[in-house]
């Protein structure tokens, strides 16, 4: 009788939610569309979609729509061995094997608590913040050959932000600064994020110009007089921020217009994906934790395990229901007066390996991203993180501190900045085209 209310209540509260934004929102959101179609005809393209990808890695419509058919087909065989877990499992708690919408979220956080042993409480007491930094620091160092040499004495914004120089480590060439401004204060900007203070460039006497930046962030200082605990989630924000940092120091392009993160727009995470690896790998999580009463007692290996475990569970589906969203995005943006409503009915079983859209939801109503910011790039995550995948087990998953393996990378793949072309950059790092391959094979691998 519970079980059957649960059930219920679960179908209302997903209708419920699945109609934010209402019929509005759709017709705002067609609207806008039609507007974008309507601008980029202005400008000789024809059709929106095709404007706005043209200096992006893909460079065509077309091929965004192959790539993601491609991965929604090379992803059905894994999301539907996931979808038949929690068809089990409903069965089990409900006795009904009828599946909707409704349940996929709840059941995978059933699912979630039987197959990942991991207390997130515990977990955070392994991450105070200065240990977190200082681990982050030197492995950075290790991997990409360089020094950071902290400069006391200087002048800054706040008694709390630590200034550094970059060298490399072999000549003693000095490559940059960056300032760690990650403490919470009052007034300050509320996110995590770089801001490049200076880009780098080769001046016209030969010397050159070094970049600088910074990295925000709000993590609490101290805690009962000691340092503060950061949660797992924040260490990989944070450790994915630090990235771009040494993306845009390891800049050597010529000209300032293309260093600094001045990179086109799917190139610019793929360092940053592919380097947030760091933190589910047993060797480098080690190097940044250590429990905040004996810090010589560092993270345990099961449970660096748990965390890549919790990731990629049921990464097929999670992904599945992703390409949907921007499958829409990329038919509505490269169509003209394509019914959105219409679109997602259809696109929904056929994505969603015949799970019909809920009935009443209108997905498009509450997608922010669709109608700005993202418009006709939304496929750009996925993107970035099939070439993240590539590039983390072609060259690094078996030697994570390979400083060869880290030097090659930051100098063929950073140092160019935006002087390049993006694809041609991967392409001649990898020695090959980038593979979906390597993406499909990791999910697939750690999914159940
Ligand atoms: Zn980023």
């Amino acid at each position: 009788m519970l079980l059957q209310f649960l059930s219920t209540a679960r179908k209302q509260i997903a209708v419920a939610y699945g109609q934010k934004g209402g019929k509005d929102n759709v017709a705002i959101l067609e609207n806008l569309v039609q507007l974008r179609h309507k601008f980029a005809k202005l400008l000789g393209y024809t059709n929106y979609a095709d404007f706005a990808i043209e200096p992006r890695m893909p460079k065509t419509s077309r091929k965004i729509l192959e790539f993601l058919e491609e991965m929604s087909e090379q992803l059905s065989d894994v999301a539907n061995r996931e979808l038949n877990i929690l068809k089990d499992l409903k069965i089990k708690e409900e006795g009904n094997a009828q599946f909707g919408m409704e349940d996929l979220l709840y059941y995978i956080k059933r699912a979630e608590e039987f197959k990942v042993d991991l207390d997130v409480g515990e977990i955070k007491q392994y991450f105070p913040v200065g240990l977190v930094i200082s681990g982050m620091l030197k492995i950075f160092q290790d991997l990409f050959a360089l020094r950071f040499d902290e400069i006391k004495d200087v002048d800054v914004w706040h008694d709390t932000v630590r200034v550094f120089s970059v060298w490399d480590a072999s000549s003693s060439d000095l490559l940059g600064y960056f300032f760690l401004d990650i403490f919470s204060r009052e007034g300050k900007y509320a996110h995590t994020c770089v801001v490049t203070l200076q880009n780098g460039c080769l001046c016209s006497n030969g010397t050159r110009k070094v970049p600088a930046a910074v990295i925000l962030s709000q993590c609490p200082k101290e805690f009962d007089g000691n340092s503060a605990l950061l949660r797992f989630p924040e260490v990989v924000r944070l450790f994915h921020e630090f990235s771009h940092v040494v993306h845009h120091v390891s800049n050597r392009a010529t000209f300032s217009r293309f260093s600094g993160l001045r990179l086109e727009g799917d190139f610019a995470e793929i360092p940053s994906l592919l380097l947030e690896n760091w933190c589910y790998e047993s060797i480098s999580l080690k190097m940044m934790s250590g429990f905040h009463q004996d810090i010589t007692k560092s993270i345990s290996s099961e449970a660096c395990q748990s965390l890549k475990r919790r990731r990629d569970l049921f990464a097929g589906l999670k992904m599945k229901q992703e390409i949907l969203l921007c499958l829409v995005d990329q038919i509505i943006h490269s169509s003209e007066n394509v019914d959105i409503d219409d679109l997602i009915k259809d696109l929904h079983p056929k994505v969603m390996l015949g799970i019909p859209l809920l009935e009443g939801t209108s997905p498009a109503s509450s997608f922010p991203r669709i109608a700005f910011g993202y418009d006709a790039v939304c496929y750009s995550y996925i993107w970035s993180e099939v070439f993240a995948a590539d590039l983390f087990v072609s060259k690094f998953k078996d030697d994570l501190l390979n400083q060869h393996a880290g030097l090659r990378f930051r100098n063929k793949v950073l140092a160019p900045g935006g002087s390049k072309d993006p694809l041609e950059i991967i392409t001649d790092y990898l020695g090959r085209e980038p593979s979906l391959q390597p993406f499909i094979q990791s999910r697939t691998r750690n999914s159940l």
